[in-house]
């Protein structure tokens, strides 16, 4: 059997950083994707064994770069058999005070990528007639947040998403599903002010933040033989502050 293939975006940090770490270590060659984290990317790389792993750097915002992406890794890496769509940004702003080019750039980045590298795998994925596509929700697209509208509308739309290429896709033998995260501590939470981060803290039964890696454990089961017959679902991953 040849060594399957994992794309991971937004791999230089965070959670993405996680997922591609852990894939790789349960011997995925891993695509690692970045927009400006070089360093982050190339040492994520660097801790795989030589030659297991490649960086690639795309800004996802633009519309011709995920096709380009995908061509890339599959030139590159021989196939590819699990895409995990990780990049995305949080722009917060209440209703009354959010600005209608900030709801742009979270659909641009968070959005349509998720629809066109899904589109451009899945065209690889048919083909081989395998393959698991992962997509980063967020417990906010499920429970809504005040001052996170735009960006809780990109996370719900997302699963939307998922559920319906889960159903489309099925019969080619790919399975589609989400990772939602709760409050996990990556750079995306970091600025939060202590007030705010206690106050979710009130809301999580388990009294932590998540960890990139609690996440990317749910990541590399959903890409493994072990979720063979999950497809179309959310994997929720909040320390229990919200429950299905
Ligand atoms: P980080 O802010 O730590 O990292 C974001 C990643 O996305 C970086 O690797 C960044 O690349 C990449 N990225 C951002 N914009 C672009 C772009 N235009 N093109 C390509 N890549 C881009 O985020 P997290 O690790 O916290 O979050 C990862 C995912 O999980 C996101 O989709 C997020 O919405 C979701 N999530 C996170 C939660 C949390 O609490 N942290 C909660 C729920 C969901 P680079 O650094 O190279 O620029």
């Amino acid at each position: 059997m040849s060594q399957k293939v994992a794309l991971v975006t937004g791999g230089s940090r965070g959670i993405g950083a996680a997922c591609a770490l852990a894939l790789g270590r349960a011997g995925y060659k891993v695509a690692v994707h970045y927009r400006s984290g070089e360093e982050g990317a190339k040492a994520i790389v660097a801790e795989l064994p030589a030659g297991q792993a490649k960086a690639y750097r795309f800004d996802l915002s633009d519309p011709a770069a995920s096709q380009e992406l995908i061509k890339a890794v599959k030139e590159d890496l021989g196939s590819l058999d699990v895409l995990v769509n990780n990049a995305g940004v949080a722009i917060d702003q209440v209703l009354a005070f959010a600005k209608p080019e900030d709801f742009d750039t979270l659909i641009a980045t968070n959005l349509r990528p998720v629809f066109l590298l899904s589109k451009y795998a899945a065209k690889v994925m048919i083909r081989q007639r395998s393959g698991r596509i992962i997509n980063l929700s967020s417990v906010v697209g499920h429970t809504g947040n005040a001052g996170q509208s735009m960006y809780a509308a990109t996370k719900a739309a997302i699963t939307g998403f998922t559920q319906s290429i889960a159903q489309e896709l099925a019969a080619a033998g790919i399975l589609c599903n989400c990772v939602a995260p709760g409050f996990i501590a990556t750079d995306m939470t970091k600025d939060l002010k202590d007030e705010v981060k206690q106050a979710i803290l009130t809301k999580v039964p388990l009294k932590r933040l998540g960890t990139p890696e609690d996440i990317a454990h749910a990541v590399e089961f959903l890409a493994s033989d072990k979720a063979a017959y999950i497809t179309g679902t959310t994997l929720h991953v909040n320390g229990g502050m919200y429950t299905t």
